[in-house]
């Protein structure tokens, strides 16, 4: 009998197994496949591997794809998870990790390895580990990774402080939440630490992968030669590349330090300007796409000497409203479809879905921001341009799309489907939770309105006041 994973720290609540398929004797490696967690420091999917790979005393093999079919495929998408991975390639090769990372496209110049390089990789392995998150996006991928393994598949929470499948189910609220989470923010901080250290011990034991010359991977890749790779797939090439975030450990130790420096002890106070060059930390697409962990972010504000009152609203940010989205994601799996809203909320929207909308514009209109707003348009042209968009902004800006559409499931598409294809951090759980709030999941409005029925409406009124925001509005015309 194989053994199953070490059962190491945290990863004993982390690692789930996700099928009932056994542990394969004659596997050449231990598989890491990573959607999202595209790191080496702080990665329990690595981690589980190492120990089982250990175990076994076999090597692992890291798999990472991309695939031109995905609608939300874009220079902008492709480039970032391109700068992703060059670094994880460049840290897994230190460590003597092999890593296979592969665009599934019909130009075979670019499909560098097998044309299904996903089951090519999976027949030779014993056990399978993935990276787990809640979206329908995940999901699916999820879904077609357990079709092909006939081996043992697992699944590793890595994008949360504290797992998700490890809170209680049934928690309705916000408040319900924050005591539930806060109660063990700690306890997963100081275990997550300790494992990761018990790990790093076992990496120059686990055995060698042998370094073909026949690479698969971006390690080598310049910021050209990524962007000249992206120009070659059948994209949209429309959503250019967002020189404003970079995909680089460089840039996210930078704006952790200037999140330490000049944010967060003002949080509070600056956090609702976005015309302020430094009034959020921007770090959004980096924990998205796990370049950065949690427990990284949560230590680097921990290490602060500082009252713990000054950080609070950022951590409540950062660990209440991000790990409540992705709760509700795990718990709500069509999170992303207009009939998950509560029934009131679907009821008064549709109650007004024959209102006259006398601002309403082409899709076209709404995706290059020409609108009568011009507040909302200098919010979709700072999207459309750059790939982020400060949260006050989002939330002026999603409310506004149900007087821009023709309905309000309609606008719920526009909605979720701009921030997909435009954001660095889109198709994140995150995304849902906060257009369940725009579209009436949440406290109701004072009166009934026209469009809007009993969903609070938002005005710009408190934006506009906001030094420096009509300058940034202006400039963005
Ligand atoms: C309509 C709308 C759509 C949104 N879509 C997304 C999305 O696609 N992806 C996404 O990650 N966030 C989304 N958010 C939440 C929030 O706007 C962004 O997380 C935040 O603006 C990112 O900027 P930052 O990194 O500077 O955040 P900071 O204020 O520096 O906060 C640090 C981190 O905490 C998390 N966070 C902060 N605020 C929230 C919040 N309200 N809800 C959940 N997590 C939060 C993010 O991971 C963020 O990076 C959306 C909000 C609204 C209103």
């Amino acid at each position: 009998m194989m053994p199953d994973p070490v059962q190491i720290g945290d990863l004993s609540e982390r690692v789930i197994r996700a099928n009932d398929k056994p542990v394969m004797p004659e596997g050449d490696y231990v598989l890491v496949v990573l959607h999202r967690a595209l790191r080496w420091a702080d990665n329990p999917v690595l981690e589980a591997a190492i120990a089982h790979a250990h175990a076994l005393d076999i090597r692992i093999l890291v798999y990472s794809e991309l695939d031109e079919n995905n609608p939300h495929a874009s220079d902008r998408l492709f480039y970032f998870v391109l700068g992703a991975w060059r670094s994880l390639a460049i840290d897994l090769a230190n460590h003597n990790i092999q890593c296979i990372q592969t665009i599934r496209s019909t130009n075979d110049e670019l499909n560098n390895n097998a044309p299904d390089a996903l089951r090519a990789a999976i027949s030779l392995a014993a056990a399978v580990y993935a990276d787990e998150d809640p979206t329908h996006w995940d999901r699916a991928r999820q879904q077609r990774l357990l079709e092909i393994a006939t081996q043992a598949v697992f699944w590793v929470d890595a994008s949360r402080l504290v797992p998700v499948q490890q809170l209680p189910a049934g928690l309705e609220t916000t408040p319900a939440f924050r005591k539930a989470h806060g109660a063990l923010r700690d306890r997963y901080a100081e275990w997550r630490k300790q494992t990761a250290e018990d790990i790093a011990e076992l990496v120059p034991k686990v055995k060698k992968s042998p370094m073909s010359r026949d690479r698969y991977d971006f390690a080598d890749y310049s910021d050209e030669a990524l962007a000249r790779h992206v120009s070659k797939c059948k994209i949209d090439h429309s959503i250019t590349v967002s020189v404003e975030h970079p995909p680089t450990q460089a840039t996210i130790k930078a704006r952790i330090n200037t999140l330490k420096t000049d944010i967060l002890t003002r949080y509070k106070w600056i956090r609702n300007n976005p015309a302020l060059e430094h009034s959020t930390s921007q770090l959004s697409p980096y924990l998205h796409f796990g370049m950065l962990s949690p427990h990284q972010l949560y230590a680097e504000i921990e290490s602060l000497d500082v009252p713990k009152s000054y950080t609070w609203k950022f951590r409540d940010e950062f660990l209440t409203w991000r790990e409540w989205s992705h709760y509700r994601a795990f718990h709500v799996p069509n999170l992303h479809e207009f009939e998950s809203l509560p029934e009131a909320a679907q009821q008064t929207l549709l109650t007004h879905a024959n209102d006259p909308r006398p601002e309403q514009v082409s899709f076209e209109d709404v995706l290059k921001g020409n609108t009568l707003d011009l507040t909302w348009n200098a919010a979709q042209k700072e999207w459309l341009n750059t790939g982020w968009l400060h949260n006050n902004l989002r939330m002026y800006w999603a409310k506004q799309i149900l007087r821009f559409t023709d309905s309000p499931q309609a606008a719920w598409k526009t909605a979720c489907y701009l921030n997909d294809h435009l954001s660095l951090d889109g198709r994140d759980p995150a995304t849902y939770a906060s257009m369940h709030w725009a579209f009436g999941n949440a406290k109701r409005g004072y009166s009934e309105r026209p469009i809007y029925g009993w969903v609070a409406p938002k005005s710009d009124r408190a934006i506009l006041k906001r030094k420096g925001m009509s300058e940034w509005i202006e400039a963005r015309q």
